[in-house]
């Protein structure tokens, strides 16, 4: 069986849903006031446990803007995991989400795991998506559904804890079956690289 070090993980979503300051927060562990807007993609890695299983998250933090979104199937493509972030107060950025579901299921493997998440929950008073109809429209797409504040930090360890059990159980289930085939979740996936942008 293959052993599973590193896990490529990318973030998806419209401008100013919060994709940088959760990475921030999640990296950090501090609330992010003054996060910059991201040019391209940005590269960070994360030790995280799952399960008994240690291993190392790298994470594409990408730029939602319109111009680069061109780009992203370069960031995409070998992922392992998507997270595909709305924010909860702004139902444009809620449509968009099926944008990215549909761009993953036309140009990468099956098995990506697909987490939507809406953040910003904070801002309760403001919120335009509810709760339900987002997890409902998660569930018929077969993605998992989980929400945040970057704010408060409120969901954002279970969020990657939860996207990460969800691989690692199917990648379970498909090396089981896959056993005979010689399938190896590593050549799966791109090399290490480090730094900023493009
Ligand atoms: P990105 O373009 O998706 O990477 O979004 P950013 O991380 O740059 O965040 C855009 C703006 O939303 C910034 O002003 C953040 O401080 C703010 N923001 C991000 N997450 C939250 C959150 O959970 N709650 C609130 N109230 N503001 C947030």
């Amino acid at each position: 069986m293959s052993e599973l070090t590193s896990v490529k993980l990318v973030l998806l979503g419209d401008s100013g849903v919060g994709k940088t300051s959760i990475v921030t927060h999640y990296v950090s562990g501090n609330a992010a006031n003054n996060v910059k807007p991201t040019i391209g993609a940005a590269f960070v890695t994360k030790e995280i446990n799952v399960d008994g299983n240690q291993l190392e998250l790298l994470i594409w933090d990408t730029a939602g803007q319109e111009v680069y979104r061109g780009l992203a199937p370069m960031y995409y493509r070998s992922a392992l995991i998507a997270i595909i972030v709305f924010d909860v107060t702004r139902s444009q950025s809620y449509e968009s989400v099926s944008y990215w579901i549909k761009e993953l299921k036309t140009n990468v493997d099956t098995n990506i795991i697909i987490l939507v998440c809406g953040n910003k929950t904070d801002l309760e008073d403001q919120r335009t998506v509810d709760t339900s109809s987002a997890q409902a429209m998660a569930d018929q797409e077969g993605a998992l559904y989980a929400e945040t504040s970057a704010t408060t930090g409120s969901g954002i360890e279970r969020m990657f804890q939860m996207a990460v059990s969800k691989l690692l159980t199917t990648r379970k289930t498909n090396t089981d079956n896959n056993q005979q085939k010689g399938v190896n979740i590593k050549d799966s996936q791109s090399t290490k690289q480090g730094g900023g942008c493009c």
